[in-house]
């Protein structure tokens, strides 16, 4: 218990007043830390500011993370309510600052049912059937079982992992591709650039959950592209910036790809006179894979912040150099 005359540590939120939802997530921290002053970074005078050691925030535009940041020199470790921290590494690069991203299990349940549902769209031919309802045209496709689509999700990570599971329990043929070698019951590893040259040929649906770094930038291209079979698909939950996308373009324009299912984008959102949005092989998605769940979250960050204040040892955070 915290002595009543003893002031509460501050608990900034690297967010503006104006950002949607702010308030709900303020007081929804306010209850799972009640020994906490949370408070919006904006609130606080420069005294206050250089007592703060640790910080929430929630993938705020970069001008304005670096302006926050840059007012709190004390500041040791940022807790991010995001699993993507992308936009958050090079202020931390520059600043030493440990980022810790979120972990959550809630999260991962909901990105293996959307890998399963985006999976099942292009699968089932939903786009080709939709598009045969607008022509009025009546004609069955060739259907085949899930055991014969060949799914390859690149990257395992805590995301990936949980949709290879899913969609190889629903009977589908999965592979997964990731940097380390790794073994997952029932699914098909590879790993490196050698791996990803043997993968691609045998794979009929990609689906993208890698993080953005300098590896991974553009890694899908005209070249990587080229190696997927005729009429393969693709979906992307990672980030807009993995794949090129005026290469996707020509392949889809080409028709060496069926489809593509495009969650993120390099701008969001996405810009109004986007070819994207109107091509009849894209179906666009407002980053809505899997988004936060504030009661699972919330608790998660509530006990690292606890532990930390307890112990001093603050939770595994993000490798800088790495750049995940
Ligand atoms: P993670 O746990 O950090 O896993 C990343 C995976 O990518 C690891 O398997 C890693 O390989 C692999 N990887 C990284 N760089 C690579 C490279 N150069 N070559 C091959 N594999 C590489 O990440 P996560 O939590 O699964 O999240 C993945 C991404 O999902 C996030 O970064 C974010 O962009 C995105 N996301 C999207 C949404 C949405 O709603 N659309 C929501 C949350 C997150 P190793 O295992 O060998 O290290």
């Amino acid at each position: 218990m915290t002595d009543s005359k003893t002031p509460l540590p501050l608990l900034p939120l690297l967010a503006s007043k104006s950002t949607a939802s702010v308030a709900q997530t303020l007081s929804q921290l306010r209850i799972a830390l009640p020994n906490e002053h949370l408070c919006l970074i904006e609130d606080l005078t420069p005294k206050q500011l250089a007592t703060v050691d640790v910080a929430i925030t929630a993938n705020p535009p970069a001008q304005h993370l670096d302006a926050w940041l840059d007012q709190l020199p004390n500041l040791v470790w940022l807790q991010s309510l995001w699993a993507g921290v992308e936009q958050l590494i090079a202020s931390a690069r520059i600043r030493q600052l440990q980022i810790v991203r979120l972990v959550d299990p809630e999260l991962a349940r909901a990105m293996a049912e959307a890998a399963l549902a985006w999976t099942l769209y292009l699968h089932r031919q939903m786009p080709e059937y939709a598009q045969q309802q607008r022509d009025q045209q009546w004609q069955p496709l060739p259907w085949r079982r899930a055991s014969n689509c060949r799914v390859t999700v690149l990257g395992l990570g805590e995301l990936g992992r949980a949709c290879a599971e899913r969609l190889h329990a629903n009977g589908f043929d999965v592979a997964g591709w990731s940097r380390s070698s790794r073994t997952l019951p029932g699914i098909r590893c590879y790993s490196g650039a050698a791996g990803l040259a043997d993968v691609l040929p045998v794979t009929d649906i990609v689906l993208v959950l890698l993080p953005l770094t300098d590896q991974t930038r553009a890694l899908l291209n005209t070249q990587t592209l080229a190696l997927l079979p005729p009429g393969a698909a693709l979906i992307n939950f990672a980030r807009g910036a993995v794949i090129n996308t005026e290469d996707l373009l020509e392949a889809l324009d080409q028709r060496k790809l069926r489809h593509a299912v495009l969650d993120v984008f390099e701008t969001e959102p996405l810009p109004i006179e986007h070819r994207l949005w109107t091509h009849p092989l894209v179906t666009v998605l407002p980053h809505i894979a899997a988004p936060t769940d504030p009661a699972s979250a919330i608790q998660i960050v509530a006990r690292h912040i606890e532990t930390y204040r307890r112990t001093g040892k603050i939770p595994p955070s993000v490798d800088l150099q790495r750049g995940f």
